[in-house]
């Protein structure tokens, strides 16, 4: 008989799968249809032997202290200021956007104080901010928009950042002064032998059996358990009794150059030009010394697993419904990006668990 079982193991099922077993005591079957732990973080050592992340570039980033303490007992940590480049007009130009990307765009010199003007005198006035254009529009006006947002959003979500909610363009800071580091937060930094490992030491207690390769549809009437945390698809796990929730997906192509270097930064942007939408080069978020190379290219599709829940009003509808289901169903508890249809960064996602944890331990 086990207390728990938890369907999944990405971070959400595997810090409670820890906390259940190393802290209450708990006996818990993890289980987890991918043939591999980790969830979406999950990395590998590819063909060539470089540490590649199969479900595209995951940095970590936090302002959480409790969650960058926790996440360290099962991991040392190396320090990583994330970087990206945007190819705009011909040129390889800081993102998010700052002073030295106007100045370099425009062969200007401006000043902190008078980019600022410069923004004031092209930002558009829109009369309530409702879309991903009218953030950005209101903020630096069209031209910098058209360049830098509107195709990426475009081909990442296929839809014209009009009709997107102001929230996917709202978290993009705009700076004023010369800081191109992707992530503003207090702790920056990557897990220094790979997820994988980190999941590996987190799982590895003798309360947690874990059982891969297998839909827990096919496990349940099997096992007897006293608790589930699902952390899957929500609509899935009732059947899409109201309908799918709607996803944006990605196809990653993963490729190995015989070159030390291919691009001169982690994450290169192609918001015009190219299906793609950025090439990410691992051996910069690794810090790997190897005499080849391994990036991916991010294709974004409509079909495929689901990663982005597409952030519009119907569909925060929709999945308002599936909450009010889940919330009636005793004895399962949801936790994590599909379980509760949010984008959430892996330090949220980590949150998350441990605040369900504390409420279990209640
Ligand atoms: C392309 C991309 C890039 C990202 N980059 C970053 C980043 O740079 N920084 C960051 O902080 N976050 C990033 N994220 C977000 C990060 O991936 C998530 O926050 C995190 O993986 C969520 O963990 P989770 O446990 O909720 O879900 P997941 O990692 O998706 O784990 C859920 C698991 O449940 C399993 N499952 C589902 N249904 C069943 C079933 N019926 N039976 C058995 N198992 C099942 C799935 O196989 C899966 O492994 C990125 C996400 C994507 C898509």
């Amino acid at each position: 008989m086990f207390d728990y079982l938890i369907v999944g193991a990405g971070f959400a099922g595997s810090v409670l799968a820890e906390r259940l077993a190393a802290d209450a005591g708990k006996r818990v079957l993890l289980v987890d249809r991918r043939p591999h732990i980790g969830g979406n973080a999950y990395d590998h050592y590819d063909d060539a032997g470089l540490l590649v992340h199969k479900y595209g570039p995951h940095i970590f980033h936090t302002n959480s202290r409790e969650v960058f303490d926790y996440l360290g007992r099962f991991t040392a940590w190396r320090p990583y200021e994330h970087r990206v480049l945007a190819s705009v007009d011909g040129q390889l130009l800081p993102i998010p956007i700052n002073l030295d990307t106007v100045n370099r765009l425009y062969g200007l010199g401006l000043t902190a104080l008078e980019l600022e003007q410069f923004f004031a005198a092209r930002a558009e006035p829109v009369e309530s901010v409702r879309t991903s254009e009218d953030v950005i529009v209101s903020r630096i006006g069209r031209e910098l928009y058209t360049k830098f947002f509107r195709g990426y959003t475009r081909k990442q979500w296929g839809l014209d950042p009009g009709e997107l909610d102001a929230s996917v363009t709202a978290r993009v800071p705009i700076r004023l002064n010369r800081d191109d580091r992707y992530f503003s937060d207090t702790y920056q930094a990557m897990p220094s032998r790979g997820y994988t490992r980190l999941f590996d030491r987190m799982l590895a207690h003798p309360n947690i059996k874990v059982l891969l390769g297998a839909d827990y549809r096919d496990v349940a009437h099997e096992v007897s358990f006293r608790q589930m945390i699902y952390t899957g698809p929500v609509d899935e796990f009732f059947d899409y009794r109201f309908g799918k929730l709607p996803y944006r997906s990605l196809r990653f192509d993963h490729q190995t150059f015989d070159r030390p270097t291919f691009q001169p930064a982690p994450v290169v942007n192609y918001p015009n030009e190219h299906p793609y939408t950025r090439i990410t080069e691992f051996k910069y978020l690794t810090g790997q010394e190897h005499p080849k190379t391994s990036v991916v290219y991010e294709y974004p599709c409509d079909d495929g697993d689901p990663y982005y829940p597409v952030p519009r009003p119907e569909n925060a509808e929709l999945y308002r419904r599936y909450k009010a289901l889940a919330d009636a169903t005793p004895g399962v508890h949801f936790a994590g990006r599909l379980a509760t249809y949010r984008y959430y960064n892996m330090d949220q996602v980590v949150a998350q668990a441990l605040t369900l944890y504390a409420r279990l331990r209640e």
